[in-house]
């Protein structure tokens, strides 16, 4: 449907953006303003045709309604998606006219960073707009959310280990790592720390050689990662990676990692289920960054308190796991119908 995906509630308004002058065509989805104005990033990407790209964007704010609902923000869902223009094109003016799409709608959507966007992008933007987060600032915290999203996707997997593979720390855990980009990068150097034993891959073979070098990584293929045999599988990359050919080859027993919109399918998430493999649903576990962002945009307290609260992510896993045995249902489910019951105004 043009108004987001047919089991979920409609999007309230969905903005078309297009400048002739720079080029810019962009897709600006307002999910649900129902505790907040929507907040959420803007993917920057190459998209096969613009009804790609529309769905991307209906998905990804969709997720971001449930994400802020579950993080206790005071912001509803939201989501941009910018599609990248073939050939030659002025970044800072691109982005400027992205800045003026945003602002047009009058603060309903405040933007952030997300895949192939960058601080640098943000601040350009700050003279269009003042509904931008994820702007470094002197003295204060703020900037790239992908360090805290990583912190995050971290506690949920130390929950994980603890509460469903039984281990009481990360010491000698296996964990396969898809992708190593921003986040990917900052989980893979708080597992190392936490002694877990690493497995990466990635398509720009220079991270997967600097993850060896500098985090005794194991590298294996685009095409291994996610039937290694690991403890905990952690997608890092783009979204489906948990799908109908994927899952009867998954070997590990617990899956948390940032990227969003993991699950091709609701049904995928019943079949890892089945398999008795515990999936931490991709918005509880990767809201780090929409905290900090968050947080960063009402100027409220100080990096230890972003820190402390991202932390809170790896106490909603083991009240999710808790709901989970004593409802008999999916993480997936669980989480959907507890974020859902959130979908309204913050007291
Ligand atoms: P990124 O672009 O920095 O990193 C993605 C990495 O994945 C890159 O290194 C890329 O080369 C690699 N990659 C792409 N396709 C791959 C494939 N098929 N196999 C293996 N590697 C592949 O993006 P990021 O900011 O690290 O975000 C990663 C995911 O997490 C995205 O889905 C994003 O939406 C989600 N996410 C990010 C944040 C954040 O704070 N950055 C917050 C929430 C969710």
């Amino acid at each position: 449907s043009l108004f987001g995906l047919p089991d979920q509630a409609p999007h309230e308004r969905v903005l078309l953006a297009a400048d002739a002058e720079t080029g810019l065509k962009a897709i600006l989805a307002v999910h649900s303003t129902a505790r907040g104005p929507a907040f959420g990033g803007c993917r920057f990407w190459t998209y096969d045709n613009e009804l790609a790209a529309l769905n991307d964007a209906l998905r990804l704010s969709q997720g971001m309604s449930l994400k802020n609902a579950l993080a206790d923000l005071p912001f509803g869902g939201g989501k941009a998606v910018i599609i990248k223009p073939a050939g030659q094109f002025d970044r800072p003016a691109l982005f400027a006219a992205f800045g003026r799409a945003v602002q047009s709608l009058d603060g309903a959507y405040i933007t952030a960073e997300d895949v192939g966007t960058t601080t640098a992008d943000m601040l350009g933007m700050q003279a269009q707009t003042q509904y931008v987060s994820g702007i470094p600032r002197a003295g204060a915290f703020g900037g790239d959310p992908s360090p805290k999203t990583a912190w995050g996707v971290f506690v949920s997997i130390e929950a994980g280990v603890k509460l469903h593979l039984k281990r009481s720390s990360l010491e000698g855990v296996r964990v396969a790592i898809q992708g190593l980009g921003a986040v990917g990068w900052h989980l893979a150097e708080f597992l190392h720390k936490a002694g877990a034993k690493l497995v990466v891959t990635d398509v720009d073979a220079a991270k997967i050689a600097r993850a060896q070098q500098l985090l005794g990584a194991q590298a294996v293929g685009i095409d291994e990662i996610l039937s290694a045999d690991v403890d905990v599988l952690a997608p890092c990359a783009l979204g489906a990676a948990l799908n109908s050919v994927s899952v009867p080859q998954i070997r590990a027993q617990l899956i948390a990692g940032a990227a969003n919109n993991q699950l091709a399918t609701a049904a995928d998430g019943d079949a890892l289920q089945q398999r008795g493999i515990c999936y931490l649903p991709d918005y509880l576990v990767n809201a780090g960054g929409i905290i900090s962002v968050a947080r960063e945009y009402r100027n409220e307290g100080e990096e230890s308190a972003v820190m402390a609260e991202v932390s809170r992510i790896g106490e909603r896993v083991a009240e999710l796991l808790e709901r989970v045995k004593l409802e008999n249902s999916t993480p997936g489910r669980v989480a959907d119908a507890w974020a859902r019951a959130k979908l309204v105004k913050p007291v």
